[in-house]
């Protein structure tokens, strides 16, 4: 018996025996529940994506309910999960949907995967998980799964890489059985062939496991390229006014968190020092106002230092707390909304905002 063989029979006979992840849109073939779980899912851990799909599905059981939603209302669901260029583009598609496909999924692979927000992997997902079309799907699961049962030194990210991965993985399909063969190897690689101390004791691979042979586990998926952390430091200005008022905006410019709100933002290229962030005032950001009201005007408390990583980027968000009143050219400013402190919550705001509330601005206890 060759390898192929092997390899797919042994991954079938142990789901079908183990069912290891019994999740919720694997309840039925509802191809918009399908994609709705996939889009979630990209870049998301199933723990922590399960309770965001449910509220979707709870807020917006239909492909048309989501459709017709309000956008903020859909950003301020997504907020925490991160990554919110999913959100827009899942409601751009389910408009389109709705729009141009009579609010019916597309059941073949070439519409599905002209899709916006749907690439290779998903198209594969919603292709196989809904109507059983036999697309293979290559995901970090899939890549370490099949580089380590091969031993598999070329880098999963190069161009011959990405070719080589994805010839194994149609060739590997089980046709008849695609849907259960894709959850089947996501699953060994979720549960069992885990990035950090994989469980090969109750792999049923192990047998003809190139990399528990040869010893090589941990090095395997190769990745040529290392990930650089661009750095950039976010220093917001959260007005407190007398009358409990504060200033947000939305963000519109193509850059994280597009479509989130945050405060009125100086972004400098360091980390200040207690000079250079009186200097802030007269920066080209607060020019109209620094002209016309003096810092010493009002009583100013800094956050400490908050950090957040993103897969590119990591922010560090210093919050620059201003008590008194707000400068009139803000107030006329129509980019700015003008917004009661206790109402903060009902915006859908990044992480490090909503952190920073947590702990600094309205502390529990
Ligand atoms: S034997 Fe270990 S390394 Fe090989 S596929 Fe199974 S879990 Fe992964």
């Amino acid at each position: 018996m060759n390898n192929e063989i092997i390899f797919g029979e042994k991954l079938l006979n142990w789901y079908d025996i183990s069912k290891p992840r019994e999740l919720p849109w694997k309840l039925n073939k509802n191809p918009y529940q399908i994609w709705l779980s996939e889009i979630i899912l990209q870049q998301t851990r199933v723990e922590q994506g399960t309770p965001y799909y449910l509220k979707f599905i709870s807020r917006f059981p239909t492909l048309n309910e989501l459709a017709n939603a309000d956008d903020d209302e859909v950003m301020k669901l997504w907020q925490g999960l991160g990554y919110y260029a999913r959100a827009r583009n899942m409601l751009t598609t389910a408009r389109q949907l709705r729009d141009e496909y009579d609010g019916i999924f597309p059941a073949n692979f070439a519409d599905i995967r002209k899709l916006k927000g749907i690439g290779d992997y998903t198209a594969s997902a919603i292709a196989s998980f809904a109507f059983d079309l036999p697309y293979a799907v290559l995901d970090g699961n899939v890549f370490r799964v099949l580089s380590r049962f091969y031993g598999i030194e070329t880098p999963v990210d190069s161009t011959e890489g990405k070719k080589m991965f994805q010839k194994l993985a149609t060739e590997h399909l089980i046709p008849e059985r695609s849907s259960d063969y894709n959850q089947a190897i996501m699953d060994l690689g979720a549960t069992l062939c885990k990035p950090q101390q994989p469980r090969c004791i109750d792999c049923p691979l192990a047998e003809n496991c190139k990399a528990l042979q040869n010893d090589s586990i941990d090095r395997l998926p190769l990745k040529s390229k290392k990930l650089i952390k661009k750095s950039r430091y976010f220093y917001y200005f959260v007005w407190k006014s007398p009358e409990a008022q504060t200033l947000l905006k939305k963000r519109v410019e193509k850059d994280i968190w597009k479509s989130l709100y945050d405060f009125p933002l100086f972004e400098a290229n360091k980390l200040l020092d207690k000079d250079e962030l009186s200097k802030l005032w007269e920066s080209d950001t607060w020019k109209n106002i620094s002209e016309q009201t003096s810092l010493d005007e009002f009583s100013i408390n800094f956050s400490t230092t908050y950090v957040q990583l993103l897969t590119h980027q990591k922010i560090f968000a210093i919050f620059v707390e201003i008590s008194g009143k707000i400068p009139a050219i803000l107030n006329v400013d129509k980019s700015y909304n003008l917004v009661e402190l206790s109402d903060l919550n009902k915006f859908a705001l990044p992480k490090t905002i909503q952190n920073y509330l947590e702990k600094d601005l309205f502390p529990l206890g």
